[in-house]
């Protein structure tokens, strides 16, 4: 028993680059379009105004989506593969990262707010990642004969702090200076890891229990105003799924396989100055960028093959990343999932996106 299903593979760092489409906003401004993708060729090319010149610049990517391909397209072209992946007991982590209003959040959970299965189980065509995986996970256990138990965390890393999206209603109702003694300590796990001590770990029996706990999460995320978009979230988010299966081998001895899958939206990648952050904000953004900082250099270093990956920096961010240290170390696929806007306006913060991603690759 307790055997733990192990296959060795190489890192794994999967690069997809998003386009969304322009915004009804955009539209009525005749916004300039700067970014235009090549999906069959998996390419981006960024056309720019230099002193008078007109200059393209092409990025090659694993995949491209660009403004017309929908959330299904996504899903089922890059994600389904990684999500057998989990179910055959590995660690997976997928990304999004990109600038506030870019579509990260759409691509992850999508319009979330009516998520939950149709009648037949169907999911809405706005539906996101994490919908789908849910999904893919449960119907693949269902119809298979093996015993399996399915655990799922929601956690958000928000100015330095950690914060349990799936803590009972109580927690959040108690008052600002309450609130702040119970955020979660960090333990060192003895094994070169972190514990969060305290985090709400749920046992789902069903894809629909996990959307209600997503909807209940995603409710509490904490966003705040930029002048960028309304709903800009400064905060990165991790929702975790863990599935143990007991399969029997042939010669009649049981084996338990073990995966994890990580699904994470990051912060905004936007500077300062651009978002409108200032004062009270300047700090907060500048521990998002340390995180993404951090983020970057430890998936630079999984991508150069360095036996030693950095997670131990100084601040809290980098508990954070060693959270997904599983994921991030080795015999395990790691996606990162790019989005970018079309319209000239964010032209700068595309460009500083795509070199970031196009460096991960
Ligand atoms: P972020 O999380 O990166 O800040 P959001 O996911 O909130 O961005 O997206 C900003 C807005 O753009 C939302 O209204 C969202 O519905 C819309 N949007 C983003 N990507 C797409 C897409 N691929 N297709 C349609 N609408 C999109
Ligand atoms: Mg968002």
């Amino acid at each position: 028993m307790s055997l733990r299903h192990e296959k060795e593979k190489g890192v794994n760092v999967q690069v997809l680059l998003r386009c969304r489409p322009f915004s009804d906003d955009e539209l009525r401004s005749n916004a300039p379009q700067v970014v235009t993708c090549n999906d069959y060729n998996r390419e981006v090319a960024v056309s720019q105004n230099i002193a008078g010149k007109h200059i393209d610049r092409v990025f090659t990517f694993d995949k491209v989506f660009g403004p017309n391909a929908r959330q299904q397209d996504l899903y089922d072209q890059a994600i389904i593969p990684i999500v057998n992946e989990v179910l055959e007991g590995f660690n997976c982590t997928i990304f999004a990262y990109g600038q506030t209003g870019t579509g990260k959040t759409y691509t992850m959970e999508g319009e979330c707010k009516r998520s939950k299965s149709g009648p037949n189980g169907e999911l809405p065509a706005e539906a996101g990642v994490i919908p789908r995986a849910v999904k893919q996970i449960f119907d693949t256990l269902e119809s298979q004969n093996a015993e399996y138990s399915v655990k799922v965390t929601f956690l958000e890393l928000y100015n330095e702090e950690i914060t349990d999206l799936l803590a009972p209603e109580e927690l959040s109702k108690v008052s600002l200076e309450d609130k702040q003694k119970k955020q979660l300590p960090l333990m060192e796990d003895g094994k070169g890891g972190v514990l969060v001590r305290g985090l709400e770990e749920e046992i789902v029996t069903s894809a629909s229990e996990i959307f209600t706990l997503l909807e209940r999460g995603s409710a509490k995320r904490r966003t705040a105003e930029t002048l960028l978009n309304k709903q800009s979230s400064r905060s990165h988010s991790l929702f975790s799924i863990t599935i143990h299966i007991k399969e029997a081998t042939p010669e009649g001895e049981e084996l338990i396989k073990c995966g994890k899958l990580n699904l994470v939206d990051l912060a905004g990648s936007e500077n300062i100055s651009r978002s409108g952050a200032r004062e009270g904000r300047a700090r907060e953004a500048g521990e998002i960028n340390k995180s993404l900082l951090t983020l970057g250099r430890v998936i630079n270093a999984l991508v150069e093959h360095l036996g030693h990956v950095p997670y131990r920096f100084l601040c809290l961010s980098c508990f954070f990343v060693s959270l997904l240290r599983d994921s991030l170390g080795g015999r395990t696929k790691t996606c990162i999932i790019a989005t970018v806007s079309p319209a000239v306006h964010c032209l700068e913060e595309t460009l500083s996106t795509l070199d970031y991603a196009h460096r991960a690759k």
